[in-house]
């Protein structure tokens, strides 16, 4: 009997087994994502359900996404949980303990917010539909809002994924991964014709052309080619580029991929930022899967097991052992950098990476569960810490990074007073 093995993700095991007959590569395995998407469980909630709410039954919807229950819920003053008085005219409760009156938004990312609650929520769901994301224009041309508001609005929803979703400690089988995000020489090409245009090719480095036998004129010795520059990869890399951790744990249902990521931007894939990435989010008994690259070599030491795969010579090792979840991830991140948010500043790429990793986690949820999904997330992380006061000019300074956090470069004139930072 032969034994094959399959990867997770439904990625081709190393060539032997499913070989067709005509030769070409094996087939991907069908995980049935394409059916889940085809099926009636993918929708089970659509803009009529939300088009039917009223005011009040938005409310109720919210606190029934964020505490589960309508009737009983904890006071956002004293933290009492009760059934509290209800006011159907305020569409507020009256705490039984302290006597202060909160509303469903009290103490959360959406306190004072300005927009009806109906609107709110259609815009959430639609931006949630996204597969890897949707623009602020558009939803903004969609619903007829201001532009700032849907930006403010998606963000504190990036916000809460980033503190409220993107935490905590994974166990099991692990695959890490880092990629390459921005610091594209953008600049250089833009407004250029395609190819260079009358420009001519770029010279080509003296090291790499065919030697010219040189000779020292006064010595007489026999000079070499011209050596190469340093090879060092933190000296020549663009100021704005930016190294993506992802760390993501295996499913126990075979073929169904990974179930949780976790997300962290770091500026170079050495060992100090992945290993803080490693011992932030992983448990020490965990099996970690990596690529070869020299930053994780002590990664034996510090988990149960570490198993690495060589890239440039297959994607999957017997034994299930490969990168392929991660590397799946970092695609939809990629989608979302490139194709839809069209390269986000550094400032808030651990935002937008923590919204592709939630995105990621709930692909086989369906539309209502998925709204469900992020409005209790977000809704458990208090006030919007970064958001509130933008359109009065207080934005957050800082890029947040693994190594901690960096003051962020700003784009655009500075709006309102704020604080210098000091130097
Ligand atoms: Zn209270």
């Amino acid at each position: 009997m032969t034994t094959m093995t399959m990867p997770a993700g439904g990625a081709p095991a190393s060539g032997d087994g499913k070989k067709r007959k005509d030769g070409l590569f094996p087939l991907r395995q069908r995980t049935g994502t394409a059916a889940f998407h085809l099926s009636k469980d993918a929708v089970g909630f659509g803009y009529e359900d939300l088009e039917k709410l009223s005011e009040r039954q938005a409310v109720q919807f919210l606190a029934e996404a964020s505490w589960g229950s309508s009737k009983v819920m904890p006071c956002a003053h004293c933290s009492t949980i009760d059934e509290h008085y209800w006011s159907a005219k305020e569409l507020r409760w009256k705490c039984k303990c302290c006597g202060k009156r909160f509303s469903v938004t009290s103490g959360t990312v959406l306190a004072d917010h300005k927009l009806p609650l109906p609107k709110i929520l259609k815009l959430v769901f639609s931006w949630a539909n996204g597969a890897s994301g949707k623009p602020a224009l558009q939803l903004r041309r969609d619903w007829n809002v201001a532009y700032r508001t849907v930006f403010t609005l998606i963000h504190k929803m990036r916000e809460g994924l980033l503190r409220g979703y993107n935490t905590g400690a994974l166990c099991g089988v692990l695959e890490m991964d880092g990629a390459d995000m921005n610091g594209r020489r953008y600049r250089e090409k833009r407004n250029k014709p395609l190819g260079g245009g009358s420009a001519g090719k770029p010279k080509i480095p003296e090291h790499l052309l065919k030697p010219k036998l040189e000779v020292d004129p006064e010595t007489g010795e026999i000079l070499g080619p011209p050596k190469p520059p340093k090879f060092d990869k933190t000296a020549k890399q663009h100021p704005d580029r930016r190294l993506l951790l992802v760390m993501r744990q295996r499913g126990k249902s075979h073929g169904k991929g990974a179930v949780a990521t976790r997300v962290a931007i770091a500026l170079r894939e050495a060992t100090h930022t992945v290993v803080a990435m490693a011992t932030k989010f992983a448990s020490a008994e965990s099996r970690i899967m990596s690529d070869e690259d020299p930053a994780y070599s002590s990664f034996w030491k510090l988990f149960a097991k570490h198993d690495t795969i060589n890239h440039s010579k297959t994607y999957a090792l017997p034994g299930g052992i490969n990168n392929n979840q991660a590397e799946s991830f970092n695609w939809r991140m990629r989608r979302s950098v490139e194709g839809i948010y069209l390269s986000p500043s550094n400032k808030y790429l651990a935002d937008y990476a923590a919204e592709s990793a939630w995105r990621e986690d709930t692909r086989r949820l369906s539309t209502g569960d998925k709204l469900r999904h992020l409005l209790k997330a977000v809704f458990g992380v208090g006030l919007s810490q970064w958001w509130r006061g933008y359109g009065q000019g207080r934005h957050r300074m800082e890029e947040l990074l693994i190594e901690g956090p960096q003051e962020a470069k700003t784009r655009g004139k500075p709006k309102g007073w704020r604080q210098k930072l000091p130097r």
